[in-house]
Protein backbone atom coordinates (compact mmCIF):
# COMPACT_ATOMS: atom_id res chain seq x y z
CA UNK A 1 0.00 0.00 0.00
CA UNK A 2 1.30 3.18 -0.97
CA UNK A 3 2.17 6.49 1.71
CA UNK A 4 -1.57 8.02 0.51
CA UNK A 5 -3.72 5.18 0.79
CA UNK A 6 -2.16 3.86 4.30
CA UNK A 7 -2.30 7.36 5.45
CA UNK A 8 -6.15 7.39 4.44
CA UNK A 9 -7.27 3.97 5.26
CA UNK A 10 -6.03 4.32 8.81
CA UNK A 11 -9.23 5.70 9.76
CA UNK A 12 -9.45 4.68 13.07
CA UNK A 13 -6.96 6.94 14.12
CA UNK A 14 -8.74 10.13 14.57
CA UNK A 15 -6.16 12.21 12.95
CA UNK A 16 -6.93 14.98 10.51
CA UNK A 17 -4.80 14.63 8.28
CA UNK A 18 -3.34 17.46 5.57
CA UNK A 19 -3.44 17.28 1.87
CA UNK A 20 -0.93 19.15 0.01
CA UNK A 21 -0.69 19.90 -3.97
CA UNK A 22 1.59 17.78 -6.38
CA UNK A 23 3.61 19.92 -8.28
CA UNK A 24 7.06 18.39 -10.30
CA UNK A 25 6.93 15.05 -8.80
CA UNK A 26 6.47 16.06 -5.53
CA UNK A 27 3.94 17.12 -2.73
CA UNK A 28 4.31 21.07 -2.00
CA UNK A 29 3.04 21.87 1.04
CA UNK A 30 0.40 25.18 0.48
CA UNK A 31 0.95 28.31 1.73
CA UNK A 32 -2.08 30.37 1.29
CA UNK A 33 -3.13 29.87 4.30
CA UNK A 34 -6.49 28.99 3.53
CA UNK A 35 -7.89 25.22 3.48
CA UNK A 36 -11.06 23.36 3.58
CA UNK A 37 -12.04 20.12 5.63
CA UNK A 38 -12.65 16.86 4.46
CA UNK A 39 -15.04 14.27 6.00
CA UNK A 40 -15.48 10.46 6.00
CA UNK A 41 -19.46 11.14 5.21
CA UNK A 42 -20.34 7.93 7.14
CA UNK A 43 -19.52 8.92 10.76
CA UNK A 44 -19.18 12.33 9.82
CA UNK A 45 -15.84 13.01 11.15
CA UNK A 46 -13.25 15.08 9.52
CA UNK A 47 -10.60 13.30 8.20
CA UNK A 48 -8.25 15.87 6.28
CA UNK A 49 -7.91 19.22 5.67
CA UNK A 50 -6.79 19.86 2.35
CA UNK A 51 -4.91 23.13 1.15
CA UNK A 52 -6.10 25.78 -1.46
CA UNK A 53 -3.89 27.06 -3.85
CA UNK A 54 -3.04 30.66 -4.52
CA UNK A 55 -2.59 31.89 -7.63
CA UNK A 56 1.47 31.65 -7.28
CA UNK A 57 0.58 28.12 -6.60
CA UNK A 58 -1.18 27.39 -9.72
CA UNK A 59 1.17 29.37 -11.89
CA UNK A 60 4.33 26.77 -9.98
CA UNK A 61 2.26 24.10 -11.33
CA UNK A 62 1.61 25.23 -14.89
CA UNK A 63 5.73 26.29 -14.75
CA UNK A 64 6.52 22.48 -13.84
CA UNK A 65 3.92 21.36 -16.67
CA UNK A 66 5.61 23.78 -19.01
CA UNK A 67 9.17 22.36 -18.58
CA UNK A 68 7.95 19.18 -19.02
CA UNK A 69 5.70 19.88 -21.80
CA UNK A 70 9.19 19.89 -24.36
CA UNK A 71 10.74 16.91 -23.56
CA UNK A 72 7.45 14.92 -22.75
CA UNK A 73 6.08 15.72 -26.41
CA UNK A 74 8.99 14.40 -27.83
CA UNK A 75 8.69 10.82 -26.22
CA UNK A 76 7.79 8.05 -28.72
CA UNK A 77 4.57 6.62 -29.39
CA UNK A 78 6.14 3.37 -28.26
CA UNK A 79 7.87 4.79 -25.50
CA UNK A 80 3.97 6.03 -24.91
CA UNK A 81 2.45 2.90 -24.99
CA UNK A 82 4.51 1.12 -22.79
CA UNK A 83 3.96 3.59 -20.15
CA UNK A 84 0.50 3.08 -20.36
CA UNK A 85 0.70 0.06 -20.11
CA UNK A 86 2.47 0.08 -16.59
CA UNK A 87 0.22 2.44 -15.51
CA UNK A 88 -2.72 0.56 -16.44
CA UNK A 89 -0.90 -2.47 -14.43
CA UNK A 90 -0.30 -0.07 -11.06
CA UNK A 91 -3.74 1.03 -11.32
CA UNK A 92 -5.15 -2.52 -11.52
CA UNK A 93 -3.46 -3.82 -8.65
CA UNK A 94 -3.84 -0.64 -6.26
CA UNK A 95 -7.37 -0.75 -7.50
CA UNK A 96 -8.63 -1.55 -3.81
CA UNK A 97 -6.48 1.06 -1.91
CA UNK A 98 -8.17 3.69 -4.58
CA UNK A 99 -11.35 2.39 -4.14
CA UNK A 100 -11.27 2.51 -0.45
CA UNK A 101 -10.03 6.34 -0.55
CA UNK A 102 -13.14 7.14 -2.72
CA UNK A 103 -15.17 5.13 0.18
CA UNK A 104 -13.64 6.81 3.36
CA UNK A 105 -13.45 10.66 1.54
CA UNK A 106 -16.95 10.10 -0.90
CA UNK A 107 -19.38 7.85 0.61
CA UNK A 108 -20.12 5.39 -1.83
CA UNK A 109 -20.40 1.64 -1.10
CA UNK A 110 -16.79 -0.07 -1.36
CA UNK A 111 -18.38 -2.08 -4.61
CA UNK A 112 -19.76 0.98 -6.64
CA UNK A 113 -16.11 2.52 -5.89
CA UNK A 114 -14.52 -0.59 -7.23
CA UNK A 115 -16.97 0.17 -10.18
CA UNK A 116 -15.66 3.90 -10.76
CA UNK A 117 -12.34 2.57 -11.23
CA UNK A 118 -12.97 -0.32 -13.75
CA UNK A 119 -14.58 2.47 -15.64
CA UNK A 120 -11.84 4.73 -15.67
CA UNK A 121 -9.24 1.98 -16.56
CA UNK A 122 -11.42 1.60 -19.70
CA UNK A 123 -10.37 4.94 -20.22
CA UNK A 124 -6.49 4.50 -19.70
CA UNK A 125 -6.99 0.76 -21.45
CA UNK A 126 -8.24 2.88 -24.91
CA UNK A 127 -5.05 4.88 -24.28
CA UNK A 128 -2.53 1.85 -24.52
CA UNK A 129 -3.59 2.29 -28.34
CA UNK A 130 -2.28 5.91 -28.74
CA UNK A 131 -0.19 5.32 -31.89
CA UNK A 132 -3.31 4.19 -33.78
CA UNK A 133 -5.54 7.36 -32.40
CA UNK A 134 -2.64 9.58 -33.04
CA UNK A 135 -2.45 8.56 -37.04
CA UNK A 136 -2.91 11.27 -39.72
CA UNK A 137 -3.64 10.87 -43.23
CA UNK A 138 -1.50 11.06 -46.38
CA UNK A 139 -2.30 11.86 -49.55
CA UNK A 140 -0.03 10.76 -52.80
CA UNK A 141 0.34 13.22 -55.80
CA UNK A 142 -2.15 16.21 -54.69
CA UNK A 143 -0.48 18.00 -56.87
CA UNK A 144 2.58 17.15 -59.54
CA UNK A 145 5.34 15.91 -57.07
CA UNK A 146 3.68 17.63 -53.99
CA UNK A 147 2.13 15.35 -51.37
CA UNK A 148 0.08 16.31 -48.37
CA UNK A 149 -0.44 14.72 -44.84
CA UNK A 150 -2.09 15.87 -41.62
CA UNK A 151 -0.81 15.42 -38.33
CA UNK A 152 -2.48 16.52 -34.33
CA UNK A 153 -0.14 17.91 -31.95
CA UNK A 154 -1.15 18.37 -28.85
CA UNK A 155 -1.55 21.92 -26.84
CA UNK A 156 1.13 22.17 -24.49
CA UNK A 157 -0.24 22.99 -20.63
CA UNK A 158 -3.97 21.72 -20.45
CA UNK A 159 -5.61 21.53 -17.13
CA UNK A 160 -9.11 19.48 -15.57
CA UNK A 161 -11.37 20.85 -13.19
CA UNK A 162 -13.61 17.76 -11.30
CA UNK A 163 -16.67 17.24 -9.29
CA UNK A 164 -16.48 15.48 -6.29
CA UNK A 165 -18.92 13.04 -7.21
CA UNK A 166 -16.30 10.55 -9.08
CA UNK A 167 -12.95 11.77 -7.86
CA UNK A 168 -10.89 8.83 -9.61
CA UNK A 169 -12.48 8.42 -13.14
CA UNK A 170 -13.71 11.76 -13.96
CA UNK A 171 -10.07 12.96 -14.04
CA UNK A 172 -9.14 9.22 -15.59
CA UNK A 173 -11.20 10.91 -18.44
CA UNK A 174 -9.25 14.01 -19.15
CA UNK A 175 -5.37 13.04 -17.72
CA UNK A 176 -5.48 9.68 -19.17
CA UNK A 177 -6.06 10.97 -23.37
CA UNK A 178 -4.09 14.42 -22.57
CA UNK A 179 -0.82 12.99 -21.26
CA UNK A 180 -1.25 10.15 -24.04
CA UNK A 181 -1.37 12.60 -26.78
CA UNK A 182 1.86 14.45 -25.62
CA UNK A 183 0.34 17.34 -22.95
CA UNK A 184 1.63 18.06 -19.94
CA UNK A 185 -1.69 18.00 -17.17
CA UNK A 186 -2.70 20.25 -14.16
CA UNK A 187 -5.64 18.87 -11.98
CA UNK A 188 -8.34 20.83 -9.86
CA UNK A 189 -9.80 17.67 -8.27
CA UNK A 190 -12.90 18.66 -6.16
CA UNK A 191 -12.24 19.65 -2.38
CA UNK A 192 -14.33 17.72 -1.03
CA UNK A 193 -12.54 14.37 -1.71
CA UNK A 194 -8.85 15.47 -2.85
CA UNK A 195 -7.25 12.24 -1.74
CA UNK A 196 -7.27 10.20 -4.80
CA UNK A 197 -6.11 12.30 -6.82
CA UNK A 198 -2.91 12.40 -4.96
CA UNK A 199 -3.01 8.54 -5.21
CA UNK A 200 -3.49 8.93 -9.00
CA UNK A 201 -0.02 11.32 -8.67
CA UNK A 202 1.91 8.61 -7.02
CA UNK A 203 0.96 5.74 -8.88
CA UNK A 204 2.00 8.17 -12.28
CA UNK A 205 4.93 8.61 -10.71
CA UNK A 206 5.71 4.87 -10.05
CA UNK A 207 5.00 3.73 -13.50
CA UNK A 208 7.73 6.24 -14.54
CA UNK A 209 5.76 9.36 -15.78
CA UNK A 210 8.60 11.91 -15.57
CA UNK A 211 8.27 15.00 -13.08
CA UNK A 212 5.96 17.56 -14.13
CA UNK A 213 3.81 16.14 -16.79
CA UNK A 214 1.06 15.58 -14.03
CA UNK A 215 0.24 17.85 -11.34
CA UNK A 216 -2.78 18.63 -8.81
CA UNK A 217 -3.42 21.64 -7.12
CA UNK A 218 -6.40 21.87 -4.99
CA UNK A 219 -8.86 24.57 -3.71
CA UNK A 220 -11.46 26.43 -4.47
CA UNK A 221 -12.88 29.29 -6.90
CA UNK A 222 -9.40 31.11 -6.06
CA UNK A 223 -7.42 28.24 -7.71
CA UNK A 224 -10.15 27.69 -10.80
CA UNK A 225 -10.06 31.40 -11.68
CA UNK A 226 -6.17 31.29 -11.63
CA UNK A 227 -6.30 28.17 -14.21
CA UNK A 228 -8.98 29.79 -16.24
CA UNK A 229 -7.16 33.24 -16.44
CA UNK A 230 -3.77 31.51 -16.95
CA UNK A 231 -2.13 32.44 -20.65
CA UNK A 232 0.18 29.10 -20.66
CA UNK A 233 -2.89 26.79 -20.07
CA UNK A 234 -4.59 26.14 -23.65
CA UNK A 235 -7.12 23.86 -22.79
CA UNK A 236 -9.57 23.54 -20.23
CA UNK A 237 -11.70 20.50 -19.09
CA UNK A 238 -14.43 20.78 -16.77
CA UNK A 239 -16.91 18.07 -15.39
CA UNK A 240 -19.65 20.06 -12.64
CA UNK A 241 -22.60 21.66 -11.84
CA UNK A 242 -24.23 23.33 -15.17
CA UNK A 243 -23.81 26.93 -13.57
CA UNK A 244 -20.39 26.46 -12.61
CA UNK A 245 -19.85 24.76 -15.71
CA UNK A 246 -21.23 27.84 -18.10
CA UNK A 247 -18.68 29.84 -16.00
CA UNK A 248 -15.82 28.01 -16.99
CA UNK A 249 -16.89 27.62 -20.34
CA UNK A 250 -17.39 31.52 -21.10
CA UNK A 251 -14.27 32.77 -18.93
CA UNK A 252 -11.82 30.52 -20.25
CA UNK A 253 -13.02 30.67 -23.98
CA UNK A 254 -12.68 34.34 -23.46
CA UNK A 255 -9.34 33.96 -22.29
CA UNK A 256 -8.77 32.26 -25.52
CA UNK A 257 -8.87 28.64 -24.66
CA UNK A 258 -10.32 25.40 -26.16
CA UNK A 259 -12.92 24.57 -23.41
CA UNK A 260 -14.92 21.33 -23.03
CA UNK A 261 -17.42 21.91 -19.91
CA UNK A 262 -19.80 19.47 -19.45
CA UNK A 263 -22.58 20.44 -16.39
CA UNK A 264 -25.75 18.85 -14.34
CA UNK A 265 -28.52 16.28 -15.44
CA UNK A 266 -31.96 15.81 -15.18
CA UNK A 267 -32.20 12.43 -16.58
CA UNK A 268 -35.53 10.49 -17.39
CA UNK A 269 -36.60 6.76 -17.87
CA UNK A 270 -39.61 6.49 -20.00
CA UNK A 271 -41.36 3.00 -19.15
CA UNK A 272 -43.86 2.35 -21.72
CA UNK A 273 -46.80 -0.30 -21.23
CA UNK A 274 -45.45 -2.93 -22.92
CA UNK A 275 -41.98 -2.84 -20.86
CA UNK A 276 -40.71 -5.84 -18.93
CA UNK A 277 -41.49 -4.13 -15.77
CA UNK A 278 -40.03 -6.42 -13.07
CA UNK A 279 -36.58 -5.25 -15.14
CA UNK A 280 -37.84 -1.67 -15.20
CA UNK A 281 -38.14 -1.50 -11.54
CA UNK A 282 -34.73 -3.19 -10.98
CA UNK A 283 -32.92 -0.91 -13.19
CA UNK A 284 -34.70 2.33 -12.01
CA UNK A 285 -33.80 1.23 -7.97
CA UNK A 286 -30.24 0.65 -9.14
CA UNK A 287 -30.18 4.17 -11.12
CA UNK A 288 -32.11 6.28 -8.75
CA UNK A 289 -30.46 5.29 -5.61
CA UNK A 290 -27.08 3.45 -6.57
CA UNK A 291 -23.79 6.01 -5.36
CA UNK A 292 -26.83 7.47 -3.63
CA UNK A 293 -28.15 9.50 -7.01
CA UNK A 294 -24.89 11.04 -6.85
CA UNK A 295 -23.97 10.62 -10.15
CA UNK A 296 -24.87 12.87 -13.41
CA UNK A 297 -26.19 9.61 -15.51
CA UNK A 298 -28.47 8.60 -12.30
CA UNK A 299 -32.16 8.37 -13.35
CA UNK A 300 -34.06 10.79 -11.45
CA UNK A 301 -37.52 11.23 -13.13
CA UNK A 302 -39.13 8.01 -14.07
CA UNK A 303 -42.02 8.80 -16.87
CA UNK A 304 -44.48 6.01 -16.64
CA UNK A 305 -46.58 5.82 -19.65
CA UNK A 306 -50.44 4.45 -19.34
CA UNK A 307 -50.71 1.65 -16.92
CA UNK A 308 -47.12 1.32 -16.64
CA UNK A 309 -47.47 3.75 -13.59
CA UNK A 310 -49.33 1.31 -11.39
CA UNK A 311 -47.49 -1.84 -11.52
CA UNK A 312 -44.14 -0.02 -11.61
CA UNK A 313 -44.94 1.80 -8.44
CA UNK A 314 -46.02 -0.88 -7.30
CA UNK A 315 -42.56 -3.72 -7.92
CA UNK A 316 -40.35 -0.45 -6.55
CA UNK A 317 -42.41 -0.19 -3.45
CA UNK A 318 -41.30 -3.54 -3.17
CA UNK A 319 -38.00 -3.58 -3.08
CA UNK A 320 -37.39 -0.40 -1.28
CA UNK A 321 -37.32 -2.06 2.16
CA UNK A 322 -34.51 -4.13 1.07
CA UNK A 323 -31.94 -1.28 0.12
CA UNK A 324 -29.11 -1.62 2.42
CA UNK A 325 -28.02 1.64 3.57
CA UNK A 326 -25.02 1.94 5.56
CA UNK A 327 -21.26 2.54 5.78
CA UNK A 328 -19.58 1.98 2.15
CA UNK A 329 -16.96 -0.19 4.01
CA UNK A 330 -19.91 -2.45 5.02
CA UNK A 331 -20.05 -5.32 2.74
CA UNK A 332 -23.52 -5.26 2.85
CA UNK A 333 -24.25 -2.04 2.36
CA UNK A 334 -25.93 -0.95 -0.99
CA UNK A 335 -25.99 2.85 -0.58
CA UNK A 336 -23.89 4.94 1.05
CA UNK A 337 -24.38 8.85 2.84
CA UNK A 338 -24.27 11.62 0.89
CA UNK A 339 -20.62 13.69 0.66
CA UNK A 340 -21.35 16.34 3.22
CA UNK A 341 -23.94 17.40 5.74
CA UNK A 342 -25.41 20.41 3.90
CA UNK A 343 -25.97 18.23 0.80
CA UNK A 344 -27.71 15.63 2.37
CA UNK A 345 -29.21 18.52 4.52
CA UNK A 346 -30.41 20.08 1.30
CA UNK A 347 -31.48 17.14 -0.58
CA UNK A 348 -33.64 16.43 2.43
CA UNK A 349 -35.39 19.83 1.94
CA UNK A 350 -36.69 18.25 -1.79
CA UNK A 351 -38.65 15.74 0.33
CA UNK A 352 -40.74 18.59 1.99
CA UNK A 353 -40.87 20.96 -0.83
CA UNK A 354 -42.26 17.80 -3.04
CA UNK A 355 -44.73 17.29 -0.79
CA UNK A 356 -45.71 20.82 -0.02
CA UNK A 357 -45.97 21.43 -4.09
CA UNK A 358 -48.15 18.18 -4.39
CA UNK A 359 -46.09 15.52 -4.85
CA UNK A 360 -47.38 12.16 -2.79
CA UNK A 361 -44.30 11.01 -0.78
CA UNK A 362 -44.38 7.39 -1.00
CA UNK A 363 -41.32 6.73 1.22
CA UNK A 364 -39.42 9.29 2.84
CA UNK A 365 -35.80 8.61 3.45
CA UNK A 366 -35.73 11.01 6.22
CA UNK A 367 -37.61 8.09 8.58
CA UNK A 368 -35.42 5.50 7.39
CA UNK A 369 -31.71 7.16 7.39
CA UNK A 370 -29.32 5.32 9.58
CA UNK A 371 -28.68 6.69 13.22
CA UNK A 372 -25.34 8.10 13.83
CA UNK A 373 -23.61 11.19 12.65
CA UNK A 374 -22.84 10.50 8.97
CA UNK A 375 -24.26 12.44 6.28
CA UNK A 376 -26.92 9.45 5.84
CA UNK A 377 -30.81 9.64 3.94
CA UNK A 378 -32.69 6.97 3.36
CA UNK A 379 -34.36 6.43 -0.10
CA UNK A 380 -37.26 8.59 -0.96
CA UNK A 381 -40.05 8.19 -4.04
CA UNK A 382 -42.09 10.97 -5.32
CA UNK A 383 -44.98 10.40 -7.21
CA UNK A 384 -47.51 12.39 -9.46
CA UNK A 385 -44.51 14.72 -9.59
CA UNK A 386 -45.36 17.07 -12.59
CA UNK A 387 -43.03 19.24 -14.57
CA UNK A 388 -43.83 22.59 -12.79
CA UNK A 389 -42.26 21.49 -9.55
CA UNK A 390 -38.95 22.35 -8.45
CA UNK A 391 -38.46 18.64 -7.26
CA UNK A 392 -39.19 18.09 -10.91
CA UNK A 393 -36.71 21.25 -12.71
CA UNK A 394 -34.15 21.00 -9.95
CA UNK A 395 -31.06 18.20 -10.34
CA UNK A 396 -31.56 17.20 -6.58
CA UNK A 397 -28.44 15.00 -6.95
CA UNK A 398 -29.28 12.64 -3.79
CA UNK A 399 -31.35 9.65 -3.36
CA UNK A 400 -34.99 11.00 -4.59
CA UNK A 401 -36.45 9.71 -7.24
CA UNK A 402 -40.01 10.93 -8.98
CA UNK A 403 -42.38 9.61 -11.09
CA UNK A 404 -44.61 11.28 -13.48
CA UNK A 405 -47.51 9.72 -15.57
CA UNK A 406 -48.32 10.36 -18.72
CA UNK A 407 -50.53 8.95 -20.95
CA UNK A 408 -48.70 8.37 -24.38
CA UNK A 409 -45.22 7.90 -25.78
CA UNK A 410 -45.36 11.32 -27.45
CA UNK A 411 -46.02 12.83 -24.43
CA UNK A 412 -43.51 11.47 -22.57
CA UNK A 413 -40.76 12.52 -25.42
CA UNK A 414 -41.85 15.80 -25.10
CA UNK A 415 -41.02 16.36 -21.41
CA UNK A 416 -37.44 15.03 -22.36
CA UNK A 417 -37.41 17.06 -25.34
CA UNK A 418 -38.09 19.87 -23.58
CA UNK A 419 -36.28 20.26 -20.86
CA UNK A 420 -33.28 22.32 -20.11
CA UNK A 421 -30.67 19.24 -19.76
CA UNK A 422 -29.98 16.39 -22.26
CA UNK A 423 -27.29 14.56 -20.33
CA UNK A 424 -28.44 10.38 -20.17
CA UNK A 425 -32.41 8.85 -21.00
CA UNK A 426 -33.79 5.83 -21.51
CA UNK A 427 -36.54 3.86 -22.63
CA UNK A 428 -37.45 0.44 -21.41
CA UNK A 429 -39.29 -1.34 -24.18
CA UNK A 430 -40.07 -4.66 -25.81
CA UNK A 431 -41.11 -2.54 -29.40
CA UNK A 432 -38.07 -2.26 -31.20
CA UNK A 433 -39.51 -0.04 -33.67
CA UNK A 434 -40.52 2.51 -30.86
CA UNK A 435 -36.93 2.17 -29.50
CA UNK A 436 -35.64 3.33 -33.18
CA UNK A 437 -38.00 6.09 -32.98
CA UNK A 438 -37.00 6.99 -29.76
CA UNK A 439 -33.46 7.34 -30.43
CA UNK A 440 -34.07 8.97 -33.88
CA UNK A 441 -36.31 11.73 -32.36
CA UNK A 442 -35.04 12.70 -28.46
CA UNK A 443 -32.69 15.22 -27.61
CA UNK A 444 -30.06 14.11 -25.37
CA UNK A 445 -26.60 12.90 -25.97
CA UNK A 446 -26.75 9.36 -23.99
CA UNK A 447 -29.53 7.24 -24.88
CA UNK A 448 -30.17 3.64 -23.07
CA UNK A 449 -32.70 1.17 -24.54
CA UNK A 450 -33.77 -1.08 -21.50
CA UNK A 451 -30.19 0.07 -20.60
CA UNK A 452 -30.77 2.67 -17.34
CA UNK A 453 -27.31 4.38 -16.97
CA UNK A 454 -25.73 4.51 -20.60
CA UNK A 455 -22.61 5.46 -19.82
CA UNK A 456 -20.99 4.85 -23.35
CA UNK A 457 -17.91 2.58 -23.17
CA UNK A 458 -14.10 4.28 -23.64
CA UNK A 459 -13.91 4.07 -27.26
CA UNK A 460 -16.96 5.79 -27.72
CA UNK A 461 -17.03 9.54 -26.42
CA UNK A 462 -19.18 11.23 -22.96
CA UNK A 463 -21.05 14.15 -23.14
CA UNK A 464 -24.99 15.77 -22.84
CA UNK A 465 -26.39 17.87 -24.96
CA UNK A 466 -28.16 21.38 -24.21
CA UNK A 467 -27.35 22.46 -20.35
CA UNK A 468 -25.50 19.06 -19.92
CA UNK A 469 -22.47 20.20 -21.89
CA UNK A 470 -21.13 23.84 -23.19
CA UNK A 471 -18.31 23.35 -25.92
CA UNK A 472 -17.98 21.34 -29.36
CA UNK A 473 -16.62 18.20 -28.26
CA UNK A 474 -17.35 15.26 -26.12
CA UNK A 475 -15.25 13.42 -23.29
CA UNK A 476 -12.45 10.56 -23.94
CA UNK A 477 -12.98 8.08 -26.86
CA UNK A 478 -12.04 9.85 -30.50
CA UNK A 479 -13.60 13.29 -29.51
CA UNK A 480 -11.15 12.77 -25.82
CA UNK A 481 -8.36 12.61 -28.49
CA UNK A 482 -9.55 15.68 -31.25
CA UNK A 483 -9.88 17.85 -28.38
CA UNK A 484 -6.16 17.25 -26.76
CA UNK A 485 -4.55 17.49 -30.07
CA UNK A 486 -4.49 20.26 -32.83
CA UNK A 487 -4.79 19.35 -36.58
CA UNK A 488 -1.85 20.38 -38.84
CA UNK A 489 -1.79 19.85 -42.15
CA UNK A 490 1.75 19.61 -44.10
CA UNK A 491 2.05 20.63 -47.87
CA UNK A 492 5.44 19.09 -49.06
CA UNK A 493 7.66 19.05 -52.09
CA UNK A 494 10.85 17.24 -52.53
CA UNK A 495 13.54 19.71 -54.68
CA UNK A 496 13.65 18.25 -58.39
CA UNK A 497 15.71 20.40 -60.24
CA UNK A 498 14.31 19.18 -63.59
CA UNK A 499 10.70 20.80 -62.68
CA UNK A 500 11.64 23.86 -60.44
CA UNK A 501 11.09 27.61 -61.69
CA UNK A 502 10.11 30.98 -59.93
CA UNK A 503 6.41 31.42 -60.03
CA UNK A 504 4.96 34.67 -58.45
CA UNK A 505 1.30 33.17 -59.00
CA UNK A 506 -1.07 32.08 -56.34
CA UNK A 507 -0.19 27.94 -55.47
CA UNK A 508 -2.56 26.41 -58.29
CA UNK A 509 -3.10 22.03 -58.50
CA UNK A 510 -0.99 21.12 -61.69
P1 LIG B 1 -19.48 21.82 -8.68
O1 LIG B 1 -19.87 22.52 -9.94
O2 LIG B 1 -19.89 22.40 -7.39
O3 LIG B 1 -17.87 21.68 -8.60
C1 LIG B 1 -17.12 21.22 -9.70
C2 LIG B 1 -15.75 21.87 -9.63
O4 LIG B 1 -15.89 23.28 -9.74
C3 LIG B 1 -15.01 21.59 -8.33
O5 LIG B 1 -13.66 21.34 -8.62
C4 LIG B 1 -15.19 22.88 -7.55
O6 LIG B 1 -14.11 23.17 -6.70
C5 LIG B 1 -15.29 23.94 -8.63
N1 LIG B 1 -16.15 25.06 -8.23
C6 LIG B 1 -17.21 25.03 -7.39
N2 LIG B 1 -17.76 26.25 -7.28
C7 LIG B 1 -17.03 27.08 -8.07
C8 LIG B 1 -17.11 28.47 -8.37
N3 LIG B 1 -18.05 29.25 -7.85
N4 LIG B 1 -16.22 28.98 -9.24
C9 LIG B 1 -15.27 28.21 -9.78
N5 LIG B 1 -15.15 26.88 -9.52
C10 LIG B 1 -16.02 26.32 -8.69
O7 LIG B 1 -19.97 20.31 -8.84
P2 LIG B 1 -19.94 19.16 -7.74
O8 LIG B 1 -20.97 19.46 -6.71
O9 LIG B 1 -18.56 18.88 -7.32
O10 LIG B 1 -20.40 17.92 -8.63
C11 LIG B 1 -21.75 17.60 -8.87
C12 LIG B 1 -22.23 18.18 -10.19
O11 LIG B 1 -21.41 17.70 -11.25
C13 LIG B 1 -23.64 17.74 -10.54
O12 LIG B 1 -24.31 18.84 -11.08
C14 LIG B 1 -23.43 16.67 -11.59
O13 LIG B 1 -24.51 16.47 -12.49
C15 LIG B 1 -22.24 17.20 -12.30
N6 LIG B 1 -21.56 16.15 -13.02
C16 LIG B 1 -21.70 16.13 -14.36
C17 LIG B 1 -21.10 15.13 -15.09
C18 LIG B 1 -21.24 15.08 -16.57
O14 LIG B 1 -20.53 14.30 -17.16
N7 LIG B 1 -22.09 15.88 -17.19
C19 LIG B 1 -20.33 14.16 -14.44
C20 LIG B 1 -20.18 14.21 -13.06
C21 LIG B 1 -20.81 15.23 -12.36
Amino acid sequence: MTEVAEQFTEEQSGEVARISHWIDGRRVEGTSGRSGPVYNPATGEQSGEVDFATPEEVDAAVQAAKRAFESWRAVSLSRRTELFFRIRELFHSHGDDLARLLTLEHGKVLSDAKGEIARGLEVIEFCCGIPELLKGSYSEQASTGIDVYSIRQPHGVVAGITPFNFPAMVPMWMWAPAIACGNTFVLKPSEKDPSASMLTAELLKEAGLPDGVFNVVHGDKVAVDAVLEHPEIAAVSFVGSTPIARYVYETGTKAGKRVQALGGAKNHMIVLPDADIEMAADAAVGAGYGSAGERCMAVSMLVAVGHAADDLVGAIQERLPKVKVGNGLEPDSEMGPLVTREHRDKVASYIEKGSEEGAKVLTDGRETAPDGNGFFLGVTLLDEVTPEMDVYKDEIFGPVLGITRVDTYEEAVRLVNENPYGNGVAIFTRDGGVARQFQFEVNAGMVGVNVPIPVPVAYYSFGGWKNSLFGDLHVYGPEGIQFYTQGKVVTSRWPDPATSKVDLGFPQTR
